[in-house]
């Protein structure tokens, strides 16, 4: 049982939950100074075993903000992770000496491991290739600023959707409201995973897959762009195959609606040329700023509302059978608890989302 406000994936809230965080960070951002002292005393830990900018430092300035203190790494190899520390360890004695925790991890699952020991709220800043619901949350504000809406939109998202998750948690998060249409461009090698389709699927709302943006860029209200991936790459060649695949220029610009917004969750590399940034449309850079006044309002947030406790494992445990997923943070967290969601045919990893045949 747990009874702390997490937020490892977009479904631990609501859909009316995620619209009163973002009316919040609205509020938030016309008038900053009025939350100047609501986080005064608490203490956030961010613990980054990958690289960032934009999420770390965000999420750092927001708590500084709000009037509460920081503490943690972004670099594990500076902390007790090189002695050989596992996850739990670290997260037990963090958790304890903060309010809430906030982490990014090279491994799938990771977020939801974290959270099963944690003494403390615990907030997914990216696990791996698998999710990444604060960009989300940064997304959403962003469409709501710019076109005034989250629902009847057509969003054409491009480049790495395998591997992207920030693409995951937005295309689940969409596909809670009415309307909303995908289309999906990518190369077959980098498509959109079936479990992600399901959700859409499930919502009932529509997507189509085309193999370049020259096909789609007519259409979209929002088109949002993506780095490939290259830490999730098996394959050093097949990077450098798949790197500059998509381009946004300005020259293709020329042929989107004229209300239309490019978003990217950045770091940009080769997948918008510089010159969109001059394109009114250009919404990147806007949406990155939007990113501290939403993780404001998510704070403020999970400090604040009465915790729900609820299991955070719901499947069965079957202690024989392995995920098969290579970066499931199973593999190495040997003490977790093997629990899938049982589907009849299939066994899905709770941790991250792995679909096993039975
Ligand atoms: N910053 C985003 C993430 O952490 C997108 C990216 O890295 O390409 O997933």
């Amino acid at each position: 049982m747990n009874n702390f406000n997490n937020l490892v994936d977009m479904d631990d809230y609501t859909v009316p939950q995620w619209n009163e965080i973002i009316a919040l960070a609205e509020k938030i951002k016309a008038a900053p100074e009025d939350y100047a002292d609501k986080c005064r005393g608490k203490i956030m830990a961010t613990l980054f075993y990958e690289p960032s900018t934009r999420t770390q430092m965000s999420f750092q300035a927001a708590m500084i903000r709000l009037g509460g203190n920081i503490i943690g790494f972004d670099n594990p190899s500076n902390s007790s992770v090189a002695k050989g520390e596992n996850l739990k360890d670290t997260i037990k004695i963090v958790s304890t000496y903060s309010d809430i925790l906030v982490m990014r991890h090279t491994q799938e699952g990771s977020a939801k491991a974290a959270a099963l020991v944690a003494d403390c709220h615990v907030i997914n800043a990216g696990d791996g290739g698998h999710l990444h619901p604060t960009q989300t949350l940064t997304d959403l504000l962003t469409l709501k600023l710019e076109l005034g809406r989250l629902d009847n939109l057509t969003v054409c998202l491009c480049g790495d959707l395998k591997y992207g998750r920030t693409v995951h948690s937005l295309v689940k998060a969409l596909s809670c409201y009415p309307n909303n249409r995908f289309v999906l461009v990518s190369t077959p090698d980098l498509a959109l995973p079936s479990y992600i389709k399901d959700v859409i699927r499930a919502h009932g709302a529509d997507f189509t897959e085309v193999n370049t943006l020259d096909e789609a860029i007519r259409e979209p209200d929002m088109l949002y762009m993506t780095r490939i991936q290259r830490e999730r790459f098996s394959s050093e060649a097949d990077y450098e195959r798949l790197k500059d695949v998509y381009c946004l220029t300005k020259a293709k610009m020329q042929y989107a609606k004229k209300d239309m917004i490019v978003m990217h969750p950045l770091p940009r590399v080769n997948e918008i040329e510089v010159a969109v940034d001059d394109d009114p449309r250009a919404a990147y850079f806007r949406q990155a700023n939007n990113g501290m006044y939403v993780r404001m309002a998510l704070i403020l947030y999970t400090m604040t509302r009465e915790p729900k406790i609820k299991p955070l494992l719901l499947g069965e445990i079957h202690p024989t059978v392995a995920c098969t997923n290579p970066k499931c943070v199973t593999q190495t967290e040997k003490y977790l608890p093997h629990s899938f969601i049982n589907r009849g045919d299939i066994l899905v990893c709770e941790y991250c989302d792995e679909r096993i045949l039975l």
